[in-house]
């Protein structure tokens, strides 16, 4: 019996992210250029409205300029469509993020596609999610999944000829999890199972590296899991906890105590992949940043040469 998985602690991981990010901050700001972050929110949902607060917070702490733009639920498709054309036009923004969910009325697809590939720092965009797939450097991978992977990395978790097992399908984190694994470098061999896969245990328990993205709390147990196998919970749930201030705490789809006896690691909930989604996104505006800056450089000289 495995005594106790180690923590993987992402806020401690994500910390060191930010002040790497907060340096490479400072260094353009110096040649002039703030990396700006806009955040689009419609509507009023409680969890968005604090994902937005903390990641407005962490845009100022890195030394980045933020935006919060809070549209009123009924806001119209034009309306919405012409406050992405404005911020695509703005020069002070180089990351622009659309807070998903939107309210029923309005279908996210061309809202996502509206906003410019080159501010798409949340990598929605098909381009992007092309770029992300092919390998394409140029792409932005999307936040949770990247930060996942730096995770592994920064944890050395060993990736070669190992097998990954990623349980959900969805576009934000499973699928790019997939191709990232898999692709030259990590060199994983990846299984995903989803809703329809009628039995999921034999596969988790076939992982070395287990990562579990759904929304349903106790989904993964420890009969499910690999002795030594690194486990990483994706999954954010607000349950019912009147013992909590706020009546309810965050649990993620893992059980994390009776895993925690026979995973190798394990990332807890909260404080493991979420805070590192933050710290990536920023990450991402910084590299949108610099990206804007060199193309700028380029048009100049071009407009300069005789
Ligand atoms: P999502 O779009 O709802 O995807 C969940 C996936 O799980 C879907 O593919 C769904 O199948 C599948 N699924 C549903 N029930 C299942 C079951 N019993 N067995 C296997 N697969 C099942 O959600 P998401 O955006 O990927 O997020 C997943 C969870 O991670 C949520 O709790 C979310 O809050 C959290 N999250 C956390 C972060 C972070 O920063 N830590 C970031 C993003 C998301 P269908 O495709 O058939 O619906």
């Amino acid at each position: 019996m495995n005594v106790s998985a180690r923590i993987v602690d992402g806020t401690e991981i994500s910390r060191a992210i930010r002040a790497e990010v907060a340096a490479e901050v400072a260094q353009l700001r110096a040649a002039g250029v703030v990396p700006g972050l806009a955040v689009v929110l419609v509507g009023a949902d409680g969890a968005s409205e604090v994902y937005v607060r903390s990641k407005a917070r962490a845009c100022r702490e890195a030394g980045m300029h933020d935006r919060t733009l809070h549209l009123p639920a009924e806001v119209t498709a034009e309306e919405l469509y012409g406050v992405i054309d404005g911020l695509n036009a703005d020069p002070d923004i180089h990351g622009i993020l659309l807070q998903l969910p939107l309210p029923a009325h309005l279908n996210p697809k061309p809202f996502l596609e509206r906003i410019d590939a080159a501010k798409d720092v949340d990598g929605f965009h098909p381009l992007n999610v092309g770029r992300a797939f092919i390998g394409d450097p140029r792409g932005f991978v999307p936040a949770t999944p990247a930060g996942i992977m730096e995770m592994i990395r920064r944890e050395q978790i060993p990736t070669q000829g190992r097998h990954a097992v990623i349980v959900g399908r969805s576009l934000i984190v499973s699928k790019p999890l997939m191709s990232l694994l898999m692709a030259p470098g990590p060199n994983a061999g990846v299984t995903l199972v989803h809703r329809h896969t009628p039995d999921i245990a034999p596969f988790t328990r076939m992982a070395d590296i287990l990562i579990v993205a759904v929304g349903k709390p106790g989904l993964v147990t420890a009969d499910m899991v690999k002795p030594g196998a690194a486990v990483f919970d994706v999954g954010i749930t607000r349950v019912p906890d009147p013992a909590d201030p706020r009546g309810y705490r965050v649990v993620g789809d893992v059980d994390h105590a009776g895993v925690s006896e026979v995973a190798g690691a394990i990332t807890p909930v909260p404080g493991g992949v979420g805070p590192m989604t933050i710290a990536m996104l920023l990450r991402n505006t910084v590299e949108a940043a610099r990206r804007d800056a060199a193309r700028t450089r380029k048009r100049d000289r071009r407009r300069a040469a005789p």
